[in-house]
């Protein structure tokens, strides 16, 4: 199979050895590696086309993986498959300025693109924490969110048209540059797949307008619930700010440390908040939002004098995943939706499992969307630790529904969800999925032993099985 995989893409574009296959045995989750088989890197439509046809042959299974930055196990390869790395599909093919669309490569870096666009007068609005590294192929399949999505929407919002290798070799595009594509949805059903559907190959995606004006608002409080209620009572009062961002005192004090972005060390929490538009409008929300704040409890206000300390304060939200390794070495970001009225009583919940755990637990988190974060940091070579981080992350994914919540926001179901989508569907809603991902993929071979519990998945079990263990191993 390997030396079909030479031929077909050139022996440089694919590898097996040790060094290779234990780095694409992870993603950046806390999970347990999978095994890899050999890793290709196809460099267009036509060499992903000749792995999967490839693949098929062999019975084998396919992950796509982009830049593994994933925190839900997604890129994880089970059973051996081979996995098909977009680093070499890195093209921008395409800037329609008129019509406001991009076609894009799906190895694409998130951030590459907004440079790439940034004289023109547009970005790529969806913005994950991650966007220096996380690739747009990536972003699709997980239907990844940021900060700037409460406003814009998340990835779903600005993906046009999509095309898709599928596991028999086909190529298909789903979706259009139409306003109204004929056809069922297949672009939606696609974006979220979590690599499940196919191979992402080409990306329409869609341009946004810079903004005339920005106000960038740091306001700082004694209590965490202030914060969130504070987020609740702006979106009441019918103001959508661009993004609507939380930190507690632990992770401000780490960012602090870090870049020194200028948030107070003494709140108990700050809450970042940006609105855009027309400069006239962006004078009233940012007066609006910090009444407010100062009527729920606010106890500085401040508003970014200059385009230096606007970046500065997004550089701090931005690296504070990258500022907690002065903390501990290992982390777990967790990533639940709650109703947005119910974040400062679910906080409140989170903060104790951590108590009962003996954790140390940081909030940071995308609070206009009810897009909560908790960060739990620790040392995994302490005995026991990581029993204890998991115990409590089932217990916040569990508060998380009782609220009323979902299961992600937007790292995705992976692995790590994947024990916990029975308690947030019911059998009926799992069959439907496992029939929609078969109308895909009849043999699960793509990405398989993620997201949907393997009791609804029998031919799952089936790609799982089909490589001898030790083979890769
Ligand atoms: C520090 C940090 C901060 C983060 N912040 C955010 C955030 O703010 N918002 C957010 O949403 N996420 C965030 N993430 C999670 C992660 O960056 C996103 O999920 C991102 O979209 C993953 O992109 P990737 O290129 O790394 O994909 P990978 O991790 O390589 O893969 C993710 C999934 O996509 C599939 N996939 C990849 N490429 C393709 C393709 N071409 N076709 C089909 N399937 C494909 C894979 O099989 C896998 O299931 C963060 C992660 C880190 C480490």
């Amino acid at each position: 199979m390997i030396t079909e995989l030479r031929d077909a893409l050139g022996a440089s574009h694919v590898r097996d050895d040790a060094a290779t296959l234990l780095l694409h045995a992870h993603d950046s989750s806390v999970f347990e590696g999978g095994v890899s088989g050999p890793v290709c890197y196809p460099v267009d439509t036509a060499q992903v086309q000749a792995v999967v046809r490839i693949a098929a042959a062999h019975g084998r299974s396919i992950v796509p993986r982009g830049a593994g930055t994933g925190l839900a196990g997604g890129a994880i390869p089970l059973g051996a498959p081979i996995v098909v790395s977009t680093g070499r599909m890195t093209q921008i093919l395409e800037v329609d300025e008129v019509n406001m669309v991009a076609w894009v490569e799906p190895g694409v870096i998130n951030l590459d693109l907004t440079k790439h666009l940034r004289p023109m007068g547009f970005h790529y609005a969806p913005d994950p924490s991650s966007q220096q590294v996380c690739t747009i192929g990536g972003n699709v399949a997980n239907n990844s969110g940021g900060p700037h999505c409460l406003a814009y929407g998340v990835t779903d919002a600005h993906v046009l048209a999509i095309e898709v290798v599928l596991s028999d070799g086909s190529i298909a595009v789903l979706g259009g540059l139409e306003d109204e594509p004929d056809g069922y949805d297949l672009r939606g059903a696609f974006v979220g797949s979590e690599g499940m559907l196919g191979i992402a190959t080409r990306i329409a995606v869609r341009l946004t307008k810079n903004p005339p004006a920005v106000a960038t608002l740091l306001l700082a409080y004694d209590a965490v619930a202030d914060a969130a209620n504070t987020v609740s009572a702006v979106i009441a009062a019918g103001v959508v700010p661009a993004a609507m961002e939380v930190m507690d005192q632990r992770i401000t004090i780490a960012v602090e440390n870090f870049v020194g972005a200028g948030y107070p060390r003494d709140a108990a929490a700050v809450l970042l908040v940006e609105v855009e538009g027309l400069s006239s409008g962006v004078a009233i929300d940012a007066a609006q939002i910090e009444a407010i704040g100062l009527a729920n409890g606010a106890t500085n206000v401040r508003t970014a004098a200059t385009a230096l300390e606007r970046e500065l304060l997004w550089k701090g939200r931005k690296t504070a995943f990258g500022a907690i390794a002065q903390l501990a070495p290992d982390y777990y970001l967790h990533d639940t939706v709650v109703p947005r009225a119910k974040l400062a009583e679910v906080l409140q919940q989170i903060y104790e499992i951590a108590d009962r755990y003996d954790l140390t637990i940081m909030n940071v988190f995308h609070a206009g969307d009810g897009n909560l974060h908790p960060l739990i940091v620790f040392d995994g070579r302490d005995e026991g630790v990581l029993d204890r981080v998991h115990a409590a992350g089932a217990e916040i994914v569990a508060a998380s529904l009782a609220a009323g919540g979902v299961l992600s926001g937007e790292h995705g179901v992976g692995v790590e969800k994947q024990p916990y989508m029975d308690q947030m569907f019911g059998p009926n809603d799992l069959k439907a999925q496992e029939r929609l991902r078969k109308a895909f993929d009849p043999y699960c071979r793509q990405n398989p032993g993620k997201v949907i519990p393997s009791a609804h998945s029998c031919a799952d079990i089936q790609a799982l099985k089909a490589v001898p263990k030790g083979i890769w191993g």
